[in-house]
Protein backbone atom coordinates (compact mmCIF):
# COMPACT_ATOMS: atom_id res chain seq x y z
CA UNK A 1 0.00 0.00 0.00
CA UNK A 2 1.27 3.58 -0.72
CA UNK A 3 1.78 6.08 1.87
CA UNK A 4 2.43 9.64 1.95
CA UNK A 5 3.75 12.53 4.27
CA UNK A 6 2.67 15.65 4.82
CA UNK A 7 5.00 18.47 6.50
CA UNK A 8 2.31 19.88 8.54
CA UNK A 9 4.90 22.63 9.74
CA UNK A 10 8.01 23.53 8.94
CA UNK A 11 8.96 26.57 11.07
CA UNK A 12 11.67 26.86 13.68
CA UNK A 13 10.28 27.15 17.25
CA UNK A 14 9.02 30.82 16.73
CA UNK A 15 7.25 29.98 13.80
CA UNK A 16 7.01 33.10 11.12
CA UNK A 17 5.55 35.13 11.38
CA UNK A 18 6.65 35.31 15.38
CA UNK A 19 3.69 36.47 17.64
CA UNK A 20 4.59 40.26 17.63
CA UNK A 21 4.26 39.97 13.67
CA UNK A 22 7.89 39.89 12.78
CA UNK A 23 8.20 38.08 9.38
CA UNK A 24 12.53 38.41 9.86
CA UNK A 25 13.97 38.59 6.18
CA UNK A 26 10.86 36.65 4.69
CA UNK A 27 8.39 37.80 2.28
CA UNK A 28 5.26 38.29 3.78
CA UNK A 29 3.61 38.26 0.38
CA UNK A 30 4.73 35.02 -0.14
CA UNK A 31 2.17 31.88 1.36
CA UNK A 32 5.52 29.37 1.50
CA UNK A 33 7.13 31.75 4.44
CA UNK A 34 3.89 31.29 6.80
CA UNK A 35 5.35 28.70 8.63
CA UNK A 36 4.08 26.97 12.25
CA UNK A 37 5.89 24.45 14.11
CA UNK A 38 7.98 21.67 12.80
CA UNK A 39 5.48 18.78 12.91
CA UNK A 40 4.61 16.17 10.01
CA UNK A 41 2.15 12.82 9.31
CA UNK A 42 2.85 9.39 7.86
CA UNK A 43 -0.64 8.12 6.39
CA UNK A 44 -0.81 4.50 4.75
CA UNK A 45 -4.61 3.77 4.58
CA UNK A 46 -6.10 4.57 7.63
CA UNK A 47 -2.94 4.21 9.61
CA UNK A 48 -1.91 7.39 10.52
CA UNK A 49 1.27 8.47 12.69
CA UNK A 50 1.65 11.86 13.84
CA UNK A 51 5.42 12.92 13.84
CA UNK A 52 5.49 15.37 17.26
CA UNK A 53 2.77 17.64 18.49
CA UNK A 54 3.57 21.38 17.82
CA UNK A 55 1.48 24.38 19.55
CA UNK A 56 0.07 24.61 16.56
CA UNK A 57 -1.26 20.94 16.14
CA UNK A 58 -4.96 21.74 16.22
CA UNK A 59 -4.83 24.42 12.95
CA UNK A 60 -2.57 22.09 11.36
CA UNK A 61 -4.36 19.06 11.39
CA UNK A 62 -7.76 20.95 10.51
CA UNK A 63 -6.20 22.96 7.40
CA UNK A 64 -4.87 19.90 6.33
CA UNK A 65 -8.44 17.49 6.72
CA UNK A 66 -6.95 15.15 9.11
CA UNK A 67 -10.08 13.81 11.06
CA UNK A 68 -7.90 10.77 12.91
CA UNK A 69 -4.22 10.25 14.15
CA UNK A 70 -3.49 6.62 14.90
CA UNK A 71 -0.73 6.97 17.24
CA UNK A 72 2.01 9.96 17.96
CA UNK A 73 5.87 9.54 17.69
CA UNK A 74 8.47 12.06 19.16
CA UNK A 75 11.73 13.11 17.90
CA UNK A 76 12.61 15.01 21.47
CA UNK A 77 11.12 17.12 24.53
CA UNK A 78 11.41 20.33 23.87
CA UNK A 79 8.02 22.61 23.50
CA UNK A 80 8.30 23.38 20.15
CA UNK A 81 7.40 19.47 19.51
CA UNK A 82 5.85 18.72 22.30
CA UNK A 83 3.40 21.59 23.74
CA UNK A 84 0.53 20.81 21.56
CA UNK A 85 -0.26 17.18 22.92
CA UNK A 86 -3.54 18.18 25.34
CA UNK A 87 -4.89 19.32 22.05
CA UNK A 88 -5.18 15.55 21.15
CA UNK A 89 -7.95 15.50 23.88
CA UNK A 90 -10.97 15.13 21.21
CA UNK A 91 -9.69 11.72 19.60
CA UNK A 92 -9.79 9.90 22.97
CA UNK A 93 -13.79 11.05 23.15
CA UNK A 94 -14.55 10.29 19.76
CA UNK A 95 -12.59 6.59 19.57
CA UNK A 96 -13.21 5.61 23.20
CA UNK A 97 -9.36 4.65 23.11
CA UNK A 98 -5.92 5.95 24.83
CA UNK A 99 -3.82 6.85 22.39
CA UNK A 100 -0.64 5.64 22.32
CA UNK A 101 2.47 7.81 21.97
CA UNK A 102 6.10 6.72 21.41
CA UNK A 103 9.64 8.50 22.22
CA UNK A 104 12.99 7.95 23.54
CA UNK A 105 13.16 7.38 27.76
CA UNK A 106 13.96 11.26 28.11
CA UNK A 107 11.23 12.38 25.86
CA UNK A 108 8.37 10.31 27.97
CA UNK A 109 9.78 10.87 31.30
CA UNK A 110 9.50 14.90 30.29
CA UNK A 111 5.93 14.31 28.97
CA UNK A 112 4.52 12.32 32.25
CA UNK A 113 5.77 14.44 34.56
CA UNK A 114 4.54 17.95 32.49
CA UNK A 115 1.14 16.38 31.55
CA UNK A 116 0.13 14.38 34.17
CA UNK A 117 -3.25 14.52 34.18
CA UNK A 118 -3.22 13.26 30.43
CA UNK A 119 -1.42 10.07 31.63
CA UNK A 120 -3.33 9.43 35.06
CA UNK A 121 -6.67 9.76 36.50
CA UNK A 122 -7.16 13.26 37.74
CA UNK A 123 -10.45 14.10 39.71
CA UNK A 124 -13.54 13.05 37.04
CA UNK A 125 -10.62 13.34 34.04
CA UNK A 126 -9.53 9.72 32.35
CA UNK A 127 -6.08 9.25 31.06
CA UNK A 128 -6.36 9.26 27.55
CA UNK A 129 -2.82 8.90 26.61
CA UNK A 130 -0.25 5.62 27.03
CA UNK A 131 3.38 6.09 26.94
CA UNK A 132 5.46 3.41 25.10
CA UNK A 133 9.23 4.22 25.05
CA UNK A 134 11.01 3.33 21.93
CA UNK A 135 14.12 0.96 21.38
CA UNK A 136 15.71 0.49 18.05
CA UNK A 137 13.02 -0.88 15.63
CA UNK A 138 8.98 -1.35 15.81
CA UNK A 139 6.11 -0.76 13.86
CA UNK A 140 2.84 1.15 13.82
CA UNK A 141 -0.44 -0.23 11.85
CA UNK A 142 -1.96 -3.76 10.65
CA UNK A 143 -1.38 -5.57 7.96
CA UNK A 144 -0.75 -3.82 4.87
CA UNK A 145 -1.01 -0.16 6.21
CA UNK A 146 1.97 -1.17 8.99
CA UNK A 147 4.49 1.10 8.97
CA UNK A 148 8.04 -0.20 9.68
CA UNK A 149 10.50 2.45 11.74
CA UNK A 150 14.32 2.11 12.90
CA UNK A 151 15.13 4.61 15.21
CA UNK A 152 18.89 6.24 16.35
CA UNK A 153 19.16 8.69 18.85
CA UNK A 154 21.53 12.20 17.55
CA UNK A 155 22.74 15.34 19.63
CA UNK A 156 20.51 18.06 19.50
CA UNK A 157 22.45 20.48 21.64
CA UNK A 158 22.03 19.80 25.34
CA UNK A 159 19.86 16.85 24.49
CA UNK A 160 19.47 14.07 22.11
CA UNK A 161 16.34 13.90 19.06
CA UNK A 162 14.98 10.81 17.51
CA UNK A 163 15.61 10.24 14.14
CA UNK A 164 12.77 8.29 12.34
CA UNK A 165 13.29 5.82 9.33
CA UNK A 166 10.35 5.37 7.59
CA UNK A 167 9.18 3.74 4.11
CA UNK A 168 12.74 4.39 2.59
CA UNK A 169 12.39 8.02 4.06
CA UNK A 170 14.23 9.94 7.51
CA UNK A 171 12.89 12.52 9.35
CA UNK A 172 15.65 14.78 11.25
CA UNK A 173 13.81 18.09 12.52
CA UNK A 174 16.28 18.84 15.17
CA UNK A 175 19.68 18.27 14.96
CA UNK A 176 23.59 19.28 14.87
CA UNK A 177 25.27 15.93 14.98
CA UNK A 178 27.33 15.69 11.88
CA UNK A 179 28.53 11.89 12.79
CA UNK A 180 25.03 10.73 10.93
CA UNK A 181 26.55 10.49 8.29
CA UNK A 182 28.17 7.24 9.04
CA UNK A 183 24.95 5.71 9.59
CA UNK A 184 24.29 2.86 7.33
CA UNK A 185 20.26 2.54 7.51
CA UNK A 186 20.35 6.73 6.40
CA UNK A 187 22.31 6.48 3.52
CA UNK A 188 20.61 6.59 -0.36
CA UNK A 189 17.02 6.77 0.94
CA UNK A 190 14.26 8.02 -0.93
CA UNK A 191 13.99 11.18 0.93
CA UNK A 192 15.52 13.31 3.47
CA UNK A 193 13.55 15.80 5.86
CA UNK A 194 16.27 17.73 6.87
CA UNK A 195 16.94 20.18 10.09
CA UNK A 196 18.61 23.40 8.26
CA UNK A 197 17.46 26.20 10.45
CA UNK A 198 19.21 29.00 9.54
CA UNK A 199 22.75 30.70 7.21
CA UNK A 200 24.56 31.29 10.25
CA UNK A 201 26.43 28.39 12.40
CA UNK A 202 24.14 27.09 15.24
CA UNK A 203 24.71 25.38 18.49
CA UNK A 204 21.68 23.54 18.56
CA UNK A 205 20.71 22.75 14.81
CA UNK A 206 22.08 22.14 11.09
CA UNK A 207 22.41 25.65 9.50
CA UNK A 208 22.43 25.25 5.58
CA UNK A 209 26.30 24.43 5.10
CA UNK A 210 25.58 21.54 7.31
CA UNK A 211 22.34 20.42 5.73
CA UNK A 212 24.04 20.19 2.30
CA UNK A 213 27.24 18.25 3.84
CA UNK A 214 24.75 15.45 5.22
CA UNK A 215 22.60 15.53 2.09
CA UNK A 216 25.82 14.96 0.13
CA UNK A 217 27.00 11.90 2.37
CA UNK A 218 23.87 10.56 2.40
CA UNK A 219 22.81 11.10 -1.24
CA UNK A 220 19.32 10.56 -0.78
CA UNK A 221 16.95 11.02 -3.96
CA UNK A 222 15.66 13.95 -2.37
CA UNK A 223 16.23 16.25 0.69
CA UNK A 224 13.53 18.64 2.34
CA UNK A 225 14.51 21.35 4.27
CA UNK A 226 12.78 22.08 7.47
CA UNK A 227 12.93 24.16 10.68
CA UNK A 228 13.48 27.24 8.80
CA UNK A 229 13.49 29.98 10.92
CA UNK A 230 12.29 33.79 10.12
CA UNK A 231 15.51 34.55 7.94
CA UNK A 232 15.40 32.31 5.50
CA UNK A 233 13.02 33.21 3.09
CA UNK A 234 11.65 30.68 0.45
CA UNK A 235 12.26 32.05 -3.01
CA UNK A 236 15.85 33.37 -1.97
CA UNK A 237 16.66 29.99 -0.44
CA UNK A 238 15.80 27.56 -3.87
CA UNK A 239 17.17 29.69 -6.04
CA UNK A 240 20.38 28.29 -3.81
CA UNK A 241 20.19 24.83 -3.79
CA UNK A 242 20.76 21.99 -6.04
CA UNK A 243 18.02 20.88 -7.72
CA UNK A 244 16.96 17.85 -5.79
CA UNK A 245 17.16 20.03 -2.19
CA UNK A 246 14.02 22.37 -1.50
CA UNK A 247 12.97 24.29 1.27
CA UNK A 248 9.33 22.66 2.82
CA UNK A 249 6.17 24.65 3.05
CA UNK A 250 3.23 24.42 5.33
CA UNK A 251 1.23 21.41 4.16
CA UNK A 252 3.34 20.23 1.25
CA UNK A 253 2.66 16.43 0.69
CA UNK A 254 4.83 13.45 -0.72
CA UNK A 255 3.81 10.31 -1.98
CA UNK A 256 6.77 8.20 -0.53
ZN1 LIG B 1 14.48 21.05 19.71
Amino acid sequence: MKSKLIILGCGSSIGVPRIDGSWGKCDKNNKKNRRTRCSAIIMKGTNSVLIDTSPDIREQLVSNNIKNISSVVFTHEHADQTSGLFELRPFFWKYKKKINIYGNHKTIKHLRNRHEYLFKKVNIYPPIIKSNIIKGKFSLGKFNEKIFFKTVNAVHGATKSLIYVFEKTAYISDCNDLSIIKIKFLKNLKLLVLDCLKYQKHHTHFNLDDALFVHDHLKPKKTILTNLHSDIDYNFLIKRLPKNVVPAYDGLKINL
